[in-house]
């Protein structure tokens, strides 16, 4: 694991936890206020907003992580570049921003599987993935990815052989990893718009394997 782990901010516990429904409205209306405000001063436009919440919602997301991988898996040239500079390889595909310029890619192999973790709080890349899943950032799964990493595989139900060995991987502000999972040996010589298919959004984080075809 990499052992310097730096956040451009510390890990905060308050917006870790999981909040009750009175709590959520009370954020929520809170958020709204500020929007509001922020609105009436001019500070944002409701319309740069809007176009904001298109984004997370449409245009970001491990759809795009499984095209980098597709990719990777049908175009040896661009799997050598992926996984020498991340970031240059993932921006080809149209892939970048925030949370996406220290891209890491790394291959799974028949002897190493890796998984990602962000142990201090939820470092994760968006561009490629979108926002972490809640287990991402629940210290259960930050701990125990690390303590006992083939146990948690399989309560996400990914039995690997014995002799794989299992890398953990920790995010960080400088650093996000992405997982380059093996390509199931049933879709050799498939489209690559068939493979993307096949790329979960777990696969891409470790804990979980491609669909077989
Ligand atoms: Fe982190």
């Amino acid at each position: 694991m990499s052992s310097n782990h730096k956040h451009s901010e510390p890990a905060n516990p308050y917006l870790e936890k999981r909040r009750n429904g009175e709590e959520t409205s009370e954020l929520e209306k809170r958020v709204s206020d500020i929007e509001a405000l922020l609105i009436s001063k001019g500070i944002v436009s409701k319309e740069s907003l809007d176009r904001m919440i298109e984004i997370y919602e449409k245009d970001l997301g491990p759809m795009n992580g499984a095209r980098v991988v597709a990719k990777a898996w049908t175009d040896d040239e661009y799997k050598s570049r992926l996984l020498q500079d991340g970031t240059s390889a993932i921006a080809e595909l149209g892939f970048s921003g925030l949370q996406g310029e220290h891209m890491v890619v790394i291959e799974n192999t028949q002897e190493v599987h890796n998984v990602v973790v962000c142990t201090l709080c939820s470092c994760y890349p968006w561009p490629v993935l979108g926002l972490p899943p809640s287990w991402y950032k629940d210290a259960p799964y930050r701990s125990r990815i690390v303590l006992e990493p083939r146990e948690v595989l399989e309560e996400f139900g990914t039995f690997l052989p014995e002799h794989q060995e299992i890398r953990v991987w920790d995010s960080s502000a400088e650093i996000r990893y992405m997982v380059l999972p093996r390509q199931p040996e049933q879709s050799k010589g498939a489209s690559e718009d068939k493979l993307v298919g096949l790329v979960t959004r777990d696969s891409m984080i470790g804990v979980g394997l491609p669909k077989p075809s």
